[in-house]
C-alpha cells in the first residue's frame, strides 16, 4: 500500500491517507486519488506492506514523478514552519491541471535518411534522380529555416514532408515567453584579483558549505555567480539562481541566458499554469539544468544540485506571507545540506545573521576601480519642504539623477480642515493614501478604494487637507521645478510596467527617476551621477528591531546606484536624525562596522541570530475573541519565554492580537507553538479565532 498526501490547502483535511499501491510506485510519485466524494490530486509519500483490510485504488498516476529530496523538503518544511506536509507539496508539486502543450515541429531529413523516392507517390521529376529533388525558391527558404515549429506553413511542410524530405512531428511547446532581450554576449571579462579568489573559495567549498560574497555595489558579484555556475554545470550538476524580483532585475536573468542559453530555464510571477509547468517539467527532465527565479524557485526539480546562489540576499522577498510562510534562504541551506550542494549569498549589505554565521568571501572594490561616491547627509529638521534646497539645486544640476522616496501615492492622510475629520480605511484601521492621478484614496493594506471627497461627510465643508509627500507628488513638484526639457520618470507598485519604465530611464541621455525602495534593486545605470534619499529615517521609525538593518541597507544599496562611471556621482541623504548609527555608516559605506555594531547590540537584547523569535497573530472579527486566543495561546506556551498578547491594529475587517515568543532552542520553541496552536485551535472555546504562525518573521 501506499501513503498519500492530498495536494490541497484544506487545513481540516490530515493526510497521510493509505491506498492500494499502484504498479511501480516510488516516493514523489503523483496521482489522482478519491478521497470522499472527490477526486484530489496526491503525492506517494510513503510505501507499507499491504495491510488487513482492502484498500481504495488510485484513479491514476501522472507523469512525471516529484523528486524524492522534495518530498523530503516539504515535510522538513511543514515542520520548520508549523504547516502541513499537504501545504508544502502543494506549493513544491507542478499544477495538476497543466498540461504539456505540443505543436507540430519541422526537421530536415538527413541524406539518406528518408523513404526511397520510389515510396514517393505522385512525384515525377525526383524519381529517377541522384540530383538534388527540383525545389521552387520559396521551398528552399523554407528547408533553409528548419527544424522549427511549423506555424503557418503546416500545409507546405507536409507537401515536402511527402517528397521524404521534412520530417514533422508533435513536440512540446515550450511556452515560457522568451522576454528578455538576450543580445550578443560579450566576451567573457578576465576576472579581477578578488573575483578570481572568490570563485575560487566557491570552486573548493566542502560539500553543504554556505559563504557569504560581501561585495560592494559594481564590484562583479554577478560575475562570480557565472563563472561558479559554469565550474558547476562542468562537473555535471546543476544550479539555481535565487534572484529578488525578476521584473525590477532583468539585467542578472538576461546574462545568465546570454552564457548559458538553452539550458537555463526562467521562473517568474509573469508565467501562467501552462508555462510554469513546461519549465518545471525541463528542469525535471534534465533539460534545463539552471533554474533563475524569485524565492520559490528554490523548490526547482533538480537533480544533482551542485550550487545554489542567493543574490541580494538580504531582500525581504524572500520571505514568503502566505502559509506556509517560509524564508527562501533557509530553505536554499536546507537544500545545500541535503544534496551537498554549496550555497553562496550575495550582497553588498548583508544580514547580521549571514555576516556571522557564513564564511565571509570579500569583493571590496568596484570592478571599474571608481571609489565609492561621497555620501551627504542633510540635516532636516529646519526644512520646510520635501526636498531640501541644496537637494534641489544639486538635482537641477545633475545629468541623471535617482531619487528614492518610500511612500507611494499623493499625500499620507486627508483631514478636514474644520472638524479634523480623517479618511481612514473601512476594514483597517490606517488612513487612506491620495491617488491623484487615479482619482481615489486607497487602502495600501486591503485594497479598499473610494473615490477622492469633495467635502466632509462629517460637517460639510469643502476644505480638506492633504498631508505629507509620496512619490506620485514629489514626481509632480519636481516635473514642475526642473528646466522644461528635464524629464520625470515614476518608479513604484503603481506604475504599471516597472521593467519598461527602467528601460526607458537608462536608455535616457538625462532625466530623474522618482520612485520607492524599487529604485534602490541593483540596477546597473553607467551614467547616474546622483541619488537623492528623501527620507531616510521612514523606515527607522518602524517598530521593528530590523529598522536598523533595512535604513542600512537602503541607503547604502541606493548610494550604490551613484557614479557607476567616469562621470563621478555624490549622494544626498535627507534625514530628520543625521546622528542615527545606521545613516553615519552607510554614508561612510562602512558596511564591517555597522554589522559588527549591529550585532552586538542584537546581542545584548538577544534578537536574531542570538536568538528565534516566533510570532503567532490570532485574529477575529471582534477584538476579545482575538485577544482571548493569543492569551490561551501564551498560556499552553509552557514555560517559552514569550512576549504578548498585544493588540495589533485592524487589519481586513479582522482584530488582532499576537504573541511574540524570543527563544534559544529553536527547535523546542518551534514545537511548543505547534503543540499550543493545535491545542487552543481545537478548543470550541476559541472557534471564531483564526491562527497564523510565523517563524523568523521579517
Ligand atoms: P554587482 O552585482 O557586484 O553590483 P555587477 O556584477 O553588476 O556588480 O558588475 C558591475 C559591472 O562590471 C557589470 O557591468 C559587469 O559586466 C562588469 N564586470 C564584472 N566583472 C568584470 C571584470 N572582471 N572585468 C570587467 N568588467 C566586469
Ligand atoms: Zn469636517
Ligand atoms: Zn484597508
Amino acid at each position: 500500500m501506499v501513503k498519500v498526501e492530498p495536494i490541497t490547502t484544506a487545513r481540516v483535511l490530515r493526510g497521510p491517507f493509505d491506498y492500494e499501491a499502484p504498479e511501480g510506485a516510488v516516493v514523489g510519485t503523483r496521482l489522482i486519488v478519491p478521497l470522499g466524494r472527490r477526486d484530489v490530486p496526491g503525492v506517494v509519500t510513503g510505501l507499507a506492506h499491504d495491510s488487513e483490510h482492502a484498500l481504495i485504488a488510485p484513479r491514476c498516476v501522472l507523469d512525471p514523478s516529484l523528486p524524492r529530496d522534495l518530498v523530503e523538503l516539504a515535510f522538513w518544511l511543514a515542520d520548520e514552519y508549523c504547516s502541513t506536509p499537504a501545504r508544502a507539496l502543494t506549493m513544491l508539486a507542478p499544477h495538476p491541471g497543466a498540461r504539456a502543450k505540443t505543436a507540430l515541429y519541422a526537421e530536415l531529413v538527413a541524406p539518406g535518411e528518408g523513404r526511397a523516392p520510389d515510396d514517393v507517390g505522385g512525384v515525377d521529376a525526383d524519381r529517377r534522380s541522384t540530383q538534388p529533388p527540383r525545389l521552387s525558391d520559396a521551398q528552399r527558404a523554407l528547408l533553409a529555416s528548419l527544424p522549427r515549429f511549423c506555424g503557418p506553413d503546416t500545409a507546405a511542410l507536409r507537401r515536402l514532408e511527402a517528397r521524404g524530405l521534412v520530417h514533422v512531428s508533435a513536440r512540446v511547446v515550450r511556452r515560457a515567453p522568451v522576454h528578455l532581450s538576450v543580445g550578443a554576449e560579450r566576451p567573457q571579462p578576465a576576472l579581477t584579483p578578488d573575483q578570481a579568489t572568490a570563485v575560487a573559495a566557491i570552486r573548493s567549498a566542502a560539500p553543504g558549505e554556505a559563504l557569504l560574497l560581501h561585495g560592494v555595489t559594481g564590484s562583479g558579484k554577478t560575475e562570480v555567480y557565472l563563472r561558479a555556475a559554469a565550474d558547476t554545470l562542468a562537473r555535471g550538476r546543476s544550479v539555481i539562481v535565487l534572484v529578488p524580483e525578476i521584473g525590477l532585475t532583468p539585467q542578472i536573468v538576461a546574462r545568465f541566458v546570454a552564457r548559458f542559453g538553452e539550458t537555463v530555464a526562467v521562473l517568474h510571477s509573469g508565467l501562467g499554469p501552462g508555462e510554469r509547468h513546461d519549465e518545471w517539467l525541463r528542469l525535471r527532465r534534465g533539460e534545463a539544468r539552471v533554474c533563475v527565479g524569485p524565492r520559490s524557485a528554490v523548490f526547482a526539480p533538480l537533480a544533482d544540485l551542485g550550487l545554489i546562489v542567493v543574490d541580494e540576499e538580504h531582500d525581504a522577498s524572500y520571505k514568503q506571507e502566505g502559509d506556509p510562510r517560509y524564508d527562501a534562504r533557509r530553505v536554499a541551506a536546507f537544500r545545500a545540506r541535503q544534496s551537498g550542494a554549496v550555497l553562496v549569498a550575495g550582497s553588498a549589505t548583508p544580514r547580521p545573521e549571514s555576516f556571522k554565521a557564513l564564511r565571509r568571501l570579500r569583493l571590496p572594490e568596484r570592478v571599474d576601480g571608481q571609489g565609492l561616491p561621497p555620501v551627504e547627509v542633510v540635516d532636516m529638521r529646519r526644512a520646510p519642504r520635501a526636498l531640501h534646497p541644496r537637494v534641489h539645486e544639486a538635482l537641477a544640476l545633475a545629468r541623471k539623477a535617482i531619487v528614492l522616496l518610500n511612500r507611494r501615492g499623493w499625500s499620507n492622510f486627508l483631514t478636514c480642515r474644520s472638524c479634523g475629520r480623517a479618511w481612514s480605511c473601512p476594514n483597517c484601521d490606517v488612513t487612506l493614501v491620495l491617488h491623484r492621478a487615479r482619482g481615489a484614496v486607497s487602502c495600501h493594506h486591503c485594497g479598499h478604494r473610494e473615490p477622492v471627497p469633495g467635502s466632509c461627510p462629517d460637517c460639510g465643508s469643502t476644505s480638506i487637507a492633504r498631508h505629507g509627500t509620496g512619490t506620485e507628488r514629489l514626481a509632480d513638484d519636481l516635473e514642475r521645478a526642473l528646466p522644461a526639457d528635464a524629464r520625470v520618470f515614476r518608479l513604484d507598485a503603481d506604475v504599471g510596467h516597472a521593467a519598461g519604465v527602467l528601460q526607458a530611464f537608462g536608455a535616457a541621455r538625462s532625466g530623474i527617476l522618482v520612485g520607492t525602495q524599487m529604485v534602490a534593486k541593483g540596477h546597473d545605470f553607467p551614467d547616474v551621477d546622483l541619488a537623492v534619499v528623501v527620507d531616510a529615517d521612514a523606515t527607522l521609525r518602524f517598530p521593528d528591531f530590523r529598522a536598523e538593518e533595512r535604513t542600512f541597507a537602503l541607503v547604502a544599496q541606493l548610494a550604490g546606484r551613484a557614479g557607476r562611471s567616469n562621470a563621478g556621482g555624490r549622494v544626498m541623504v535627507q534625514t530628520l536624525v543625521p546622528g542615527a548609527e545606521a545613516i553615519r555608516f552607510a554614508a561612510a559605506h562602512d558596511a564591517d562596522s555597522f554589522l559588527a555594531a549591529e550585532l552586538e547590540r542584537r546581542e545584548a537584547l538577544r534578537y536574531p541570530p542570538f536568538s528565534t523569535l516566533i510570532r503567532i497573530v490570532c485574529s477575529a472579527e471582534e477584538s476579545g475573541p482575538a485577544h482571548a486566543a493569543a492569551q490561551a495561546v501564551r498560556d499552553h506556551l509552557g514555560d517559552q519565554p514569550a512576549l504578548g498578547p498585544a493588540a495589533l491594529f485592524r487589519l481586513r475587517g479582522r482584530e488582532r492580537a499576537q504573541v511574540v515568543v524570543k527563544a534559544a532552542d529553536r527547535r523546542a520553541a518551534i514545537d511548543a507553538v505547534r503543540a499550543a496552536v493545535e491545542v487552543v485551535s481545537a478548543d470550541r472555546a476559541h472557534r471564531p479565532a483564526a491562527f497564523a504562525v510565523d517563524v523568523d518573521p521579517q
